[in-house]
């Protein structure tokens, strides 16, 4: 098969790793790609905006399928447009992207199909939104509806944090994403990522995994988009997976099917375990970043053969399997990340870390000129690792990371720490 995959971040690196083991791959071609994918892919400098320039190429050099790796493309309809031209592509339909592209249409099917949420309002000017918050009180969780890079939202401890945050969104720093706003009640829990593969009438579970959003240890500092994660995600039992299965996967592909839009593609739903059970959080309609870096890893099935049959509606027919090992990865991102931050700073060490063993380094921002690698963007690069647990992945991923020479760059130094301290007890 010849696939076209289209994204450039870890994410992408890690489903080219996957991509390029696969006995049916003939050729893989990514746009835009990275430095680390250039090792596995042929990248193009294709604009994937452009999605006619996108179906041309795909016309020219005989792409059996597409895999579109971000959300942008997704909400903005490139499998719809691919399709009118006859290519096939792994991914939601723009009405089916709408699940991640507009919060409010979430929650609308949560109220109409009885699925857990957070109850919420929505608002679209500032008056009405900062009365509603005056009464509500914090803490209070103040989201942009649109898609905001996982940078909308807001967790407000304080009712002049609420205020400041709906002030900011209103702001149009967000564009179009922010033109309403949604308040949200403060669930308490843990949180987990859960992630189906879903061919519009059958949803696969496939593995859990945990993530780290704040920018600093101790989840101190701005919301990223992910600086780290393991998997499996202990917190999420096999009775919960079913149960997460019945009360909000399943209900939702009968949501999408009966609206006339059946979802097809990876459904990630981010939850909170909260005392009642699960609810959720947030959809996604493409793998996490960084997850898909550490289920990757553990993916013991050919990730061709799965997302094929996601396209052709035929999972009921299949299952999905998993080494048993956890994963873990740490991200490395750009001093100053997720604020302003430099490129073009040269990394080094690069394949003494590849070289730990069960140690693999998905690229993120990166870029080569020469023989070196520079950085190229906000996070840059994902050091990840396989072990018995999650302790023994950790270790060999912060071995790695210690062997990275890039004074420009920063990391958690406690992604995982939770998970490996109750392993021990
Ligand atoms: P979202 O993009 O909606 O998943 O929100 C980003 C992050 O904000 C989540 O991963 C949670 O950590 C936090 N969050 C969102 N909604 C809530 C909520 N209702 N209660 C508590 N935390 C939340």
């Amino acid at each position: 098969m010849k696939i076209l995959l289209l994204g450039s971040g870890g994410r992408e690196h890690a489903l080219a790793w996957a991509i390029a083991a696969s006995p049916m791959l003939g050729r893989l071609f990514c746009a835009p790609g990275n430095a680390g994918i250039a090792g596995l892919a042929e990248c193009v400098s294709l604009d994937i905006a452009d999605h006619g320039t996108v179906a041309a190429f795909c016309k020219v050099e005989g792409i059996d399928l597409v895999v579109v790796g971000p959300e942008t493309p997704l909400v903005a309809g490139i499998v719809d447009d691919l399709a009118q031209s006859g290519i096939r592509a792994f991914g939601p339909s723009r009405a089916a992207a709408r699940l991640e592209g507009s919060k409010g249409f979430m929650k609308d099917i949560c109220a109409r199909y009885g699925i857990p949420t957070a109850a919420s309002a929505r608002f679209g000017d500032l008056d009405s939104v900062l009365a509603h918050v005056a009464v509500h009180g914090a803490p209070v969780v103040v989201k942009a509806d649109g898609l905001a890079a996982g940078k909308g939202v807001t967790v407000a401890a304080t009712m002049a944090e609420a205020e400041a945050a709906v002030r900011d969104i209103f702001s149009g720093r967000f564009g179009e994403a922010g033109a309403q706003v949604l308040i949200e009640d403060f669930l308490e829990g843990e949180e987990v990522s859960f992630f189906a593969l879903c061919d519009g009438r059958t949803a696969l579970p496939l593995a859990t995994a945990q993530d780290h959003k704040r920018a600093f240890d101790g989840d101190k500092g701005p919301n990223t988009g992910g600086m780290g994660a393991f998997s499996p995600a202990p917190a999420l039992t096999e009775e919960l997976t079913a149960r997460v299965m019945r009360e909000i996967i399943d209900p939702t592909l009968a949501a999408m099917r009966d609206m006339g839009s059946p979802f097809t593609g990876v459904l990630f739903a981010g939850l909170m375990l909260t005392p009642s059970g699960p609810s959720l959080l947030e959809y996604n309609v493409r793998f996490g970043d960084p997850e898909c870096q550490v289920l990757m890893l553990r993916l013991k099935d050919d990730l061709l053969t799965l997302l094929q049959g996601a396209v052709d509606g035929t999972l009921d027919k299949m299952s999905v399997r998993w080494w048993p090992d956890a994963a873990l990865t740490v991200v490395l991102a750009a001093n100053g990340y997720p604020g302003a931050y430099e490129t073009g700073s040269v990394i080094g060490g690069l394949e003494a870390a590849a070289a730990v063993p069960g140690v693999e380094i998905f690229h993120a921002g990166t870029r080569r000129e020469g023989d070196r690698i520079l950085s190229n963007g906000g996070r840059v690069l994902n050091v990840a690792a396989l072990g018995k647990t999650v302790a023994g992945a950790r270790a060999s991923a912060y071995e790695a990371v210690a062997l990275i020479d890039w004074p420009q760059g920063f990391c958690r130094s406690d992604i995982g720490g939770r998970a490996a301290a109750r392993e021990k007890a």
